[in-house]
């Protein structure tokens, strides 16, 4: 698969579902590629991508970022409180906000430098032991905490379990930003993106498709 793969496999899934095309947002994952295949993505025209961890991220994108202009990046991994500051400089968008102590201080911290990147709620669908996020019956309370925080929050974000039917875990969250008001939905990767968009996603999350398989391990 190329970047010209995965973007034509939007826009007919963007088609079929009767959606207008370019409402889904590519998010190219990234992380733990190698520099010349995020170089050779970047000189195809991509801006937009996802690291999962601030360490990482921060050694290898101000280099891309003053090499090439307009990068839009996001995190879609877990979030210290301790990297929140960090992460708020470095990223445009947050995809994992998952509990109160983390929502107190991005809010703090926006209140201090004065802008905020666009924020989305994790949802644990799966109610994995492993997983971050909040679970499904908490996250209207979650919501409406994050809210009162004066938080921009875009949408909602989900990773379905491994061995479950992704879209029972999307219809979920599509409902539960429905509910709530909420436009964004951050919600399928390389093997279901297609079905994410069926159901609604506005920003999928595409690795292994577009880069090739991740050559190291993670974390
Ligand atoms: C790694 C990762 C992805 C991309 O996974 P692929 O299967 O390579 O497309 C998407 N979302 C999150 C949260 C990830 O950590």
């Amino acid at each position: 698969m190329s970047l010209h793969d995965i973007t034509a496999r939007i826009a007919k899934a963007e088609s079929t579902a009767g959606r207008p095309e370019g409402s889904t947002k590519l998010i190219a994952v990234s992380k733990v590629q190698p520099n010349e295949r995020v170089q050779d993505v970047l000189e195809q025209g991509h801006r937009c991508f996802g690291e999962n961890r601030v360490q990482e991220a921060a050694g290898k994108w101000p280099d891309f970022m003053e090499k090439f202009s307009g990068i839009d990046l996001h995190l879609i991994g877990p979030l210290q409180t301790n990297k929140a500051r960090q992460a708020m400089e470095l990223f445009s968008a947050i995809h994992s906000v998952d509990r109160p102590k983390l929502a107190k201080t991005l809010a703090r911290l926006a209140q201090e430098v004065g802008h905020c990147p666009e924020l989305f709620i994790q949802v644990n669908t799966g109610e994995e032991e492993q997983k971050a996020g909040v679970i499904p019956s908490d996250a209207d309370a979650f919501i409406a905490e994050c809210r009162a925080l004066d938080l921009p929050i875009q949408g909602l974000m989900a990773i379905p379990p491994i061995d479950e039917e992704p879209s029972l875990h999307f219809a979920l969250l599509a409902k539960i930003a429905e509910r709530n008001g909420l436009q964004g939905l951050s919600m399928g990767m390389s093997s279901d993106f297609e079905q994410a968009i069926a159901l609604g996603a506005t920003h999928v999350r595409v690795g292994s498709a577009i880069f090739g398989e991740r050559v190291k391990p993670e974390g």
